[in-house]
This record gives structure tokens, C-alpha cells and sequence, in this order.
């Protein structure tokens, strides 16, 4: 058999790799280190956790809990080595990242259908190839990737703005209006007074900054039209009624009054159960993004399925390119995997190569391409990337506003998260059985 191509020995192409080579496939693993290193990376082994050495939270009715129960059913290397070299971390899935990235890279060393080039891959090459270099995409091959997508489906920095979970809106607060009342009422607005505004506008002023790495630093230069929000606010008490959150032509149709500022939210999910904070890109910390930004009427109780990021990131606009079984539109022996594609954190990139592996060893041995149920949370994922608006496409984390609704409002959060992990475990338990027999 002609072997198939991955190029990216880190979480999503390690998992492709070896489910390839598990389905009888053999298999060509490009990794770069230790020839060539990103800006992030340190070692030369396989499957490097550039940052925190935690996978998320462990209990399964955590969307990352539910992640990882998932990729175990499906024989995950990645998550089965995660689960052997696990240290204590609370009620977090947290590794030694050291005996992780090279048992990773010693196992699949050993594996007689993997061959492993230490190389970087400057150009697509032909054949069957799975697409995971990562955010941090060399800059040769990123070019290659940008011809083969089109310039403007390619991006090298994320400016995203927090996405809040529609349910812990305060609707009694916000209200429904598109500025000028133009086409369909699209936006959540959340009305603010003087008083709130300048509150909010000094608080957002002092709040902490993440410290931007060197390389960061570098790209954000390029990305002076896209400010976060707090440079604006530090740029003038008005600066941001002028901007993201000017009150003209909004007016609240239950009042009529028209209010001082108003901080818009723009649906990002079909069912409307994820919002977008528009114009509020940010490098402020974690913590403080919460506590900030819940001083916003209608936000006091939001809950964040996605904080503000600022950072270097090269990903493709998935939802203009990519099929829900990871395969390009335009070149279905393509496909992708990783936060290349849009999918956000470890093991969202597991999970990418987990799919992207199976269909690409599929397609070699002549069989359909899978598609996972939607209801589990990969197939949320997966379905999410490549249906998303592609105009404001940013990348995804696992979270359960991507999973289709129950049949029945649940008002409990923790039984209603404990419903759709048994949902999407029965139901992948069922796609197993059907994947087996085909
Ligand atoms: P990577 O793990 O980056 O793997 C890509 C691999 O491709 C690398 O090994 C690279 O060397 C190789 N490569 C690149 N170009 C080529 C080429 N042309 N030829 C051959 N090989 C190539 N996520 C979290 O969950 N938690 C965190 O704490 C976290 N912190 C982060 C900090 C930073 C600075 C960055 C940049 C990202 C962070 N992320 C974090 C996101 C993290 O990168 C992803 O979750 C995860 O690593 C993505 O897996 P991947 O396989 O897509 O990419």
C-alpha cells in the first residue's frame, strides 16, 4: 500500500498517525524538531505540550471530561498515555509531560507501519495527507497552505472576543435589535447608564494584562487595525462609545429610551446558545476578563465558554473549506486535524487526529469517510468548524453550547451535563458498533 502522509509530529498528528498505522496503513510522520523549532516548542519529542500540562477537567460531565471519556472509547494514544503518566492536578486530567512526550514518541517509533522523518515539510505534497502542523504552521509550508486555500482563508493571529453561554444572560436586562432596526433583530444588547459606563471604563482601564511572548509581540504589531479593547479604553473616556460600543441607532424596544453605551452580542452557534462580546478581543488575564467583564448589565452571571485571546495563530477558515469528516472540499484525499482546523486546546487536537487518521486510512482501504454523531461532543466539534459563519469564523474549545439541545429544558446545570454525557456515550457506544461491522 502507498503509505499516507502526516505532517506534524505534535497532539493531533501523532493521534492521526497512529490510528493509521492501527488500521494497517503504513504511514510517513513529518516532524520538524529537532531541525527546526517554532517559536513554542522545546524538545524533539513527539506530541510537546507547549504550555500547561493539564488536558482539562477530568469528570465526565465537564465538556473536556467528556472529550476524553470519548477518545478512550475510541482507543485514543493520546489520551491512553495522558491517563499513564497522570499526575495529581484536583479534578484535572494533568500529566508529567516528560515521560508523556516521549513514551509518545518511543511508541510510536517502535510501531513497524510508522516511519518517522525528522524533516520539515515545506510544500503539500500529493497523495493521502493529513494536514496538523499546529498554530505555529512554518512559515514555508503555511505559504503553500495559503495558495492551496486562498489568501484570505488563512489567519496568522486570533483576535478573538469572549463567547458567553446564552442561558446565564440576563435577559430581563439585554434586548434584541439590529442597529437602525436593519434586517432581522440579530444582536443581544446590553444597555448601559453613565454611571455603569464609567465604572466599567476605569475598572477595564487598571484591570491586569497577560504578558505577550516575544514572538507575539512581533505579529501584534502588524494588527494595529484590530485593538483590544482595553488599549481602546485607555485611549480616551469616550473612545469606546465611538467604537464597539457607540448607542446610536439602537434603542431599547421596550423602553424607547436610547442608552449611554451599549455592549453588543452577536449569535455564534445556529442554535443561539453562544455569544459573541463584539469588538472585545483582549490580553487581559483570565480572571480579570471575568470579573470585568460580569460588570456589564445582563453579564453579572455570564458564564464564558471561551475567554478573550490575543496570541499568534495560524488556523484556516475551516467552515469555508472543510467537510465534518476533516477532509478539504476541494481535495477530499486532504484533511486536517488540530488547532490548525480551528478546534482549540490538547485535547481538541486528539480528537481532530483521531478522525482525521481514521478516514484518511478509510480512504486508502477504499471506505467511506465517518461522520461522528453529532450529539457527542467531537461530532459537535467537528460539525461546528465546518458549519460556523465563516465571516466570523474563530476557533472552537469543547464546550456543551455546541451539542444539539435535549429534548427537554433541564433547569440544573450539573444534570443537564450529566444528560448530554449520557446522550453522546450511548450514542457513540452505537457508532462503534456500526463502525466495526463497515
Ligand atoms: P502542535 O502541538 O503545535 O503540533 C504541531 C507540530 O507540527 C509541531 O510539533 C511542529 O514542530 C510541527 N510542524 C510545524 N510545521 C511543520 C512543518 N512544516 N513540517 C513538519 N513539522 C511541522 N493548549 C492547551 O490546551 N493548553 C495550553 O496551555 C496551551 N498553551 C499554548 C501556548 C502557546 C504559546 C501556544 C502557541 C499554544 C498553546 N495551546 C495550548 C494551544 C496548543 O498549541 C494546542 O492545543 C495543541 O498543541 C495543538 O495541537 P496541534 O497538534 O494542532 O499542534
Amino acid at each position: 500500500k502507498q503509505p499516507i502522509t502526516v505532517i506534524g509530529g505534535g497532539l493531533a498528528g501523532t493521534e492521526a498517525a497512529w490510528q493509521i498505522a492501527q488500521a494497517g496503513v503504513p504511514v510517513i510522520l513529518y516532524e520538524m524538531r529537532p531541525q527546526r523549532f517554532s517559536p513554542a516548542h522545546h524538545t524533539e519529542h513527539l506530541a510537546e505540550l507547549v504550555c500547561s500540562n493539564s488536558f482539562g477537567a477530568m469528570a465526565s460531565d465537564r465538556a473536556a471530561g467528556l472529550l476524553h471519556e470519548e477518545l478512550r472509547q475510541l482507543k485514543s494514544i493520546v489520551i491512553g498515555k495522558a491517563d499513564q503518566h497522570q499526575v495529581p492536578a484536583g479534578g484535572a486530567l494533568a500529566v508529567d509531560r516528560g515521560q508523556f512526550s516521549q513514551d509518545l514518541t518511543q511508541t510510536l517509533s517502535q510501531h513497524p507501519l510508522i516511519e518517522l522523518r525528522r524533516e520539515e515539510a515545506r510544500a503539500i505534497p500529493e497523495g493521502i495527507v493529513v494536514l496538523a502542523t499546529g498554530p505555529l504552521t512554518s512559515p514555508d509550508l503555511a505559504e503553500d497552505l495559503r495558495r492551496f486555500t486562498g489568501m484570505e482563508y488563512l489567519s496568522f493571529f486570533d483576535a478573538a472576543s469572549p463567547i458567553v453561554v446564552g442561558e446565564t444572560i440576563n435577559h430581563d436586562i439585554v434586548f434584541l435589535a439590529s442597529r437602525y432596526d436593519k434586517g432581522e433583530a440579530a444582536y443581544l444588547n446590553c444597555p448601559m447608564n453613565k454611571e455603569q459606563y464609567l465604572q466599567f471604563w476605569q475598572e477595564l482601564c487598571n484591570a491586569e494584562q497577560t504578558e505577550l511572548k516575544d514572538f507575539e509581540r512581533e505579529t501584534a504589531k502588524f494588527f494595529e487595525a484590530c485593538l483590544p479593547i482595553e488599549e481602546l479604553a485607555r485611549r480616551g473616556e469616550d473612545t469606546m462609545r465611538y467604537g464597539p460600543l457607540k448607542p446610536v441607532g439602537l434603542s431599547d424596544s421596550r423602553t424607547g429610551e436610547r442608552s449611554y453605551a451599549v455592549v453588543q452580542l452577536r449569535q455564534e452557534d445556529k442554535a443561539g446558545q453562544l455569544w459573541n462580546m463584539v469588538g472585545f478581543q483582549t490580553n487581559l488575564r483570565w480572571g480579570e476578563q471575568k470579573r470585568v467583564f460580569r460588570m456589564i448589565p445582563g453579564l453579572e452571571n455570564a458564564e464564558f465558554v471561551r475567554l478573550g485571546v490575543m496570541h499568534r495563530n495560524t488556523f484556516i477558515n475551516a467552515p469555508q473549506l472543510m467537510l465534518s469528516t476533516l477532509q478539504f472540499k476541494n481535495r477530499p484525499t486532504l484533511l486536517g486535524a488540530g488547532q490548525l482546523i480551528g478546534t482549540e486546546g490538547y485535547t481538541a487536537a486528539a480528537a481532530d487526529g483521531w478522525l482525521a487518521g481514521t478516514n484518511a486510512a478509510r480512504i486508502a482501504l477504499g471506505k467511506e469517510p465517518l461522520i461522528l454523531p453529532s450529539t457527542t461532543m467531537m461530532g459537535a466539534l467537528f460539525e461546528f468548524i465546518s458549519s460556523a459563519s465563516p465571516k466570523h469564523f474563530q476557533p472552537m474549545p469543547p464546550n456543551f453550547g455546541i451539542l444539539p439541545e435535549l429534548g427537554e429544558k433541564i433547569k440544573n446545570k450539573q444534570e443537564r451535563y450529566g444528560r448530554y454525557r449520557d446522550r453522546a456515550l450511548a450514542d457513540l457506544k452505537r457508532f462503534i458498533v456500526d463502525m466495526l461491522s463497515c
